[in-house]
This record gives C-alpha cells, sequence and structure tokens, in this order.
C-alpha cells in the first residue's frame, strides 16, 4: 500500500495540513501520512523560524488523535539543510518505494528550486492540494519539473490558512482557536510562541 509524506516547517500545524492530509490519505488509500517536520528548512532560513524541538512537539500534538498520521522525525535528527531527495532516497532504502509526496501548489511552484527535483519526481509520486493554483498553472508548473502527466490532484476544501496567518493573529492578540487544534494553542500560550 503506498504512503503519504507531508513534508513542511509547520510553524505551527494548522487545520489546513490536517484537512490536506486526512483527504489525500482517503482519496488515495494511503496506508499511512507521515508528517514530517523540516530540520533546518534551508528555503525559509532568513525568516526566524521556530525552534524544531517546538515545531516537533506541535505536530505531534496536531496529529495525535488520527491513527493514520505518524511523526517522521529523520529529517528534524539530520544534521544541517534538510532536502526532500535525501529523504525519498533514504524511504526507498528502506523498502518505502511506493510514497505519494503531498504538497500544497506553492511547494509545487516552488519545487524547480529544490535540490534535484528530477530525482524526487522519480522517487514520488506527487499529490497537489490547488490551493489558489488553477489547473493550467498546475500543468505548466508539472511541464517545468519534466512531468509527463499534471501530478495528482487532491479534492480538498479550500482553506486559505497559512503558518503565517496564526503567527500573525497571536502577534495580534486575534483568536486562533479552530484555525489549530486545542492541544497546539494550549501549547502555543504556554511557550509563548510568536508574541
Ligand atoms: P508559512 O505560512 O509559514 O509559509 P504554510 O502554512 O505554507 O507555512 P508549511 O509547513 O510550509 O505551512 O506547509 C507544508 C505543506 O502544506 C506545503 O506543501 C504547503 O503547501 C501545504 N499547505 C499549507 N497550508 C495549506 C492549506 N491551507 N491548504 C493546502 N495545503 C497547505
Amino acid at each position: 500500500m503506498p504512503i503519504g509524506l507531508l513534508g513542511g516547517t509547520f510553524d505551527p500545524p494548522h487545520v489546513g495540513h490536517l484537512v490536506l492530509g486526512e483527504c489525500a490519505r482517503e482519496q488515495l488509500g494511503l496506508e499511512r501520512v507521515y508528517f514530517m517536520p523540516a530540520g533546518d528548512p534551508w528555503r525559509k532560513a532568513a525568516l526566524g523560524v521556530s525552534s524544531a524541538a517546538h515545531r516537533l512537539a506541535m505536530t505531534h500534538l496536531a496529529i495525535a488523535d488520527n491513527p493514520g498520521f505518524h511523526l517522521d522525525e529523520r529529517e528534524v535528527e539530520r544534521i544541517g539543510p534538510t532536502y526532500t531527495v535525501d529523504t525519498l532516497r533514504e524511504m526507498h532504502a528502506q523498502g518505502l518505494d511506493d510514497v505519494v509526496l503531498i504538497l500544497g501548489s506553492d511547494a509545487l511552484a516552488d519545487m524547480p528550486a529544490w535540490r534535484d527535483p528530477d530525482v524526487i519526481t522519480a522517487l514520488a509520486r506527487l499529490a497537489v492540494a490547488p490551493k489558489g493554483a488553477d489547473q493550467g498553472e498546475q500543468a505548466w508548473l508539472a511541464a517545468q519539473l519534466g512531468l509527463d502527466a499534471p501530478p495528482i490532484v487532491v479534492e480538498m476544501p479550500p482553506l486559505p490558512v497559512s503558518s503565517t496567518l496564526v503567527r500573525e493573529r497571536v502577534r495580534e492578540g486575534m483568536p486562533i482557536r479552530y484555525l489549530v487544534s486545542p492541544a497546539v494553542e494550549d501549547y502555543i500560550r504556554e511557550h509563548g510562541l510568536y508574541r
């Protein structure tokens, strides 16, 4: 059975990540979806990302009630920048050879700048949530990546929520209830994150 890989910064994890993971799991018959916080997200290095320990703890709390969701700590444990291609190579070496890489369309648009995108697309199928990009744009992006066919489209209700939005709301003292899991909301408050 295929497994899903949903990588991200998860600073913090929010409802968009959870709905994306669950819709992909259901639609594609995935045995499990691994949520994989990036250890050192080199594409966001200049932006002041929370520590890996905080992001890992919040992701753990966010997915705890879903038996189909698992936390993958491998990128956090790796020293230095995290490259998706290395993770996929490692998974293949462990016998996980039917991997679906789950992404939002913004991440797909960024992919040509990642390390070895052609190897990534050889090692995993791509499943993309439109997140604003229309079908034509997706086909164009697929062509940029040298894919023969556009990626699988994950059918999910559009949720224009981002970690950036959640962080801004915390900073401005606005509610984040229902945008993040209750345990994640508590964690953010207890640790004084994003203030
Ligand atoms: P930030 O606002 O800090 O850039 P983000 O909300 O995009 O963060 P990431 O952790 O970078 O969160 O996202 C991980 C993955 O989840 C990416 O592939 C991203 O496209 C996808 N994603 C994030 N939010 C949504 C959403 N609301 N709907 C669909 N996909 C999403």
